[in-house]
């Protein structure tokens, strides 16, 4: 988990504060990704699975969607090994069987690693190969503790400026990409999943974005304002969060647009029409994004209007002293008077 961007770049003109809330970093880190290989007769694949240090564990579900010679060969290649194979095919954990099929293996060094799918023994049939690559890391402290420190940034800044702000948040594996606020509670757990996924995509953007997103729902709980379960709310308060960043923060939108639109969003609308689901399809959720961030001005005088009724006096004295382009000082002054 490297952070490209720190919070204190992104200047959300937010209060810093500490509070009872807590950041919570489980030393355990969990990830997962789907890759799919062709892999011609008389061939191989080497896949990286990248740097692991001695413990941690891999899992891969491979699957070769071929009809009738459906087999493959797998198995879990050091740096060394892997460069070796083709000569000398020595590796861990080796799997030759029809699948679907299971590897399991541990890391033993450390260093790159590497998943090969062998097809060296047919001569006529390519295979296709879909495989699920799980990975478990056992985190080493200072890894935990930039992770911390990172959300220990953008909570101190909510709790500067934000009433009934003071629940914690937790970063730990839950077994799939995802977030959550809890609505008893109020805390927010972010899997470790979504944090490899955006963060293997390079998009800072798209992990402030769903933290961000979480809070609106944590917040709007907090303080008894309608529509907190709801998504479109809860993106929405994301985006007026967002937009107090200025440039910086619409680049970061961009981010979470892109997250958006690079999903299946045919896939989700196919799952609504058999399951009932009622989200929002992840292309709408895009647009509606791009929707508010094109008048920024009224997207923000609405949201102000709710937001600064929950704004810290010592925070709403800075809006008035020092109030950015979202802001609207004649509404904080009016606030601040009712307080
Ligand atoms: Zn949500």
């Amino acid at each position: 988990m490297k952070f490209i961007l720190t919070v204190a770049l992104l200047s959300l003109a937010l209060i810093n504060t500490t509070t009872a809330a807590t950041v919570h970093v489980s030393p355990i880190s969990q990830s997962s990704r789907n890759v799919t290989e062709l892999v011609p007769p008389g061939q191989l694949r080497i896949v990286p699975l990248g740097a692991l240090r001695v413990g941690d564990q891999v899992a891969i579900e491979a699957n070769a969607t071929n009809k009738v010679y459906n087999d493959i060969t797998a198995c879990f290649a050091t740096e060394s090994e892997a460069q070796a194979y083709a000569a000398r095919p020595i590796c861990r954990g080796y799997v030759k069987s029809k699948t679907p099929l299971v590897l399991r293996a541990q890391a033993e060094e450390s260093g790159n690693h590497y998943l090969i799918l062998d097809n060296s023994y047919a001569t006529v049939i390519q295979k296709s190969v879909s495989a699920r690559i799980s990975i478990r890391k056992n985190l080493p402290a200072e890894e935990i503790e930039k992770t911390r420190a990172f959300f220990e940034g953008v909570q101190s800044q909510i709790n500067g400026t934000f009433e009934n702000s003071d629940f914690n948040i937790r970063v730990e594996p839950c077994g799939e990409s995802n977030a959550y606020s809890d609505n008893r509670t109020a805390d927010i757990t972010l899997c470790t999943e979504i944090i490899h996924e955006v963060m293997g995509q390079r998009n800072i953007g798209a992990l402030l974005s769903i933290l961000f997103h979480e809070y609106g729902h944590s917040l709007l709980n907090r303080w008894g304002e309608p529509g907190s379960s709801e998504e479109d709310m809860a993106d929405q308060f994301a985006v007026a969060m967002l937009l107090r960043g200025g440039d910086t923060g619409r680049q970061l939108l961009q981010g979470w647009i892109q997250y958006w639109s690079t999903r299946d969003s045919r896939a989700e609308a196919i799952h609504q029409l058999t399951r009932g689901d009622t989200h929002t399809l992840s292309i709408q959720r895009a647009r509606n994004i791009q929707r508010d961030m094109n008048y920024p001005e009224e997207f923000s005088r609405r949201w102000n209007k709710m937001l600064y009724r929950h704004t810290k006096r010592a925070a709403l004295e800075q809006v008035i002293a020092k109030p950015n382009k979202s802001d609207d000082v004649d509404l904080a002054r009016e606030a601040l008077r009712i307080k």
